[in-house]
Parts: C-alpha cells; sequence; structure tokens
C-alpha cells in the first residue's frame, strides 16, 4: 500500500502482507518490494475490480514458494 504527498510525491509504503513501513526516503523507496496493480476485465468474476498492494521481500519469498510451479528468473545486469 502507498501513500503518496499532495505534490505525487511517494511518501509510505506499507507490505501489505505483515504490515511493516518499507525505507522510503527523499520520495524514493529504498528496498526491494513487489508491488502488484491488476484491472480484472469482463472474464473474470471479479470483472471491473482493480487490485493494488504491496509486498516486502521476505512476504514476497513466502508467496512464491507457495507456488505450484516456480517462478520464471532471468538475470539482469542493467539496473536502474
Ligand atoms: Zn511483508
Amino acid at each position: 500500500m502507498r501513500k503518496f504527498s499532495g505534490e505525487q510525491r511517494l511518501c509510505a509504503v506499507t507490505c501489505n502482507g505483515c504490515g511493516r513501513t518499507l525505507r522510503v526516503e527523499d520520495g524514493v523507496l529504498k528496498e526491494g518490494c513487489f508491488a502488484a496493480d491488476q484491472l480484472f476485465g469482463y472474464f473474470s468474476s471479479m470483472d471491473g475490480e482493480r487490485h493494488s498492494f504491496d509486498l516486502c521481500e521476505d512476504c514476497y519469498r513466502k508467496w512464491i514458494g507457495q507456488f505450484a510451479v516456480p517462478v520464471e528468473k532471468k538475470e539482469t545486469v542493467e539496473l536502474l
């Protein structure tokens, strides 16, 4: 869950999984985070609902650890 100031500057990120506040400095998120923003469409039972959440790295690892099929991982050498 993200909170923004009046100028749309990021001021807080809370992990939806554990409730921990992630580190944000000068409008920049300073730790790893999985951010989801999904708009469900016509063929979904949640048609028209938009779901957004953030997970800290610990919660993300726990979540994907439950998957029947592991996530695909690729190494990236250029990071922003
Ligand atoms: Zn968490």
